[in-house]
């Protein structure tokens, strides 16, 4: 099969994912084999392919946001019929008996392996999973449309619900990439009014489109106080403009997995019960949830389709905030 492969870190303007033959994987016991049809670009592959994230597979194929049908089932495999359209998401799989497993934390599980970083993820034709950390997908989704729900919204959606925000409250929302114009759609449905910040005047334009009722650059103050706030651009220098914005009792929520330094604080913003929090992962209930909320709504991902060819190209737009919405491999 073609796969776009990792063989070491490096900046992603030195083109490092390299599309090659590799072997087809096989099922094991309890995974099914997935042809890709679609997979997601996300931040996260960009930490992988440029070493945030230290390699932990080499060589690896990036890819956690993966839309295809299932062609085969591995021995003990049948939780989905041949040809069922399922998402592969980022946590792969998580170990069942530990104490984090045992309380609904499987997010946390130490034991945990993520597609695309510690075993082979969808920038490929093919990709084996288990079954179980498998999602079915709503209808109404095309394959394009439906990848950037598994990571992007997902995430998005955790980040959301970890930030306390009411329905009714108000905001803010640091980086409006993929899981921000994912999250959007969800504050608005539950009636949040949403301030949007970012240093891309493209950004800003896809924020106020999607309903936004404020959007300014990353360190502007909006014209009141906010009820929460979101960060999803990875650049610490956001935690203090955010906590800057919130009343009292404001939670300022993290959705990446990887931060540059937060300079130091004054506790003066932290002060009145503010807090901030990082959030790790998802766990099977937060997908389950937010794919039903997505086909209620129903949510609208705004996609930027790519070859699965371009791969360097799609992440490399990515960083310099080119992308409006989602990047999408098509397989
Ligand atoms: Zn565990
Ligand atoms: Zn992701």
């Amino acid at each position: 099969m073609r796969a776009c492969v990792l063989d070491s870190p490096a900046p992603i303007e030195t083109s490092p994912l390299r599309l090659r033959e590799v072997p087809k994987p096989l099922p094991a016991a309890g995974q099914v084999l997935v042809r890709v049809q679609a997979c997601g670009v996300c931040r996260t592959d960009l930490h992988v392919v440029e070493g945030e994230l230290p390699p932990r597979k080499s060589p690896v194929v990036p890819g956690h946001q993966v839309v295809g049908v299932v062609e085969e089932n591995g021995p003990g495999a049948s939780r989905f019929p041949l040809g069922a359209r399922v998402g592969v998401p980022w946590l792969y799989r998580a170990d069942g008996v530990c104490g984090y497993c045992r309380s609904d934390r499987e997010n946390l599980c130490e034991s945990a392996e993520f597609t695309g970083w510690t075993v082979d993820g969808g920038y490929a034709e093919y990709l084996a999973a288990p079954e179980e950390f498998v999602y079915a997908l709503p209808e109404g989704f095309s394959g394009l449309h439906a990848a950037p729900l598994l990571c992007a919204g997902i995430i998005g959606f955790r980040t959301l619900r970890l930030s306390g925000v009411e329905p009714g409250g108000s905001l803010a929302m640091y980086g409006f990439g993929a899981a921000a114009h994912v999250a959007i759609q969800v504050a608005r449905h539950w009636n949040i009014g949403v301030y949007a910040f970012s240093r891309d005047q493209r950004h800003r334009k896809l924020a106020l489109d999607l309903g936004a009722v404020w959007a300014g650059g990353s360190f502007d103050q909006p014209p009141l106080k906010l009820d929460a706030a979101l960060i999803f651009a990875p650049a610490g220098e956001l935690v203090p403009a955010a906590l800057r914005v919130l009343k009292r009792g404001g939670t300022v929520a993290l959705g990446g997995i990887h931060m540059s330094p937060i300079p130091p604080l004054d506790y003066g913003l932290l002060y009145h019960e503010r807090a901030i929090r990082s959030v790790a992962n998802n766990t099977r209930r937060d997908g389950e949830d937010f794919l039903r909320i997505a086909a209620e709504i129903p949510i609208h991902t705004e996609v930027r389709e790519f070859a699965l060819a371009e791969a360097n190209a799609a992440l490399n737009a990515l960083k310099n905030d080119a992308i409006r919405g989602a990047a999408v491999l098509r397989v």
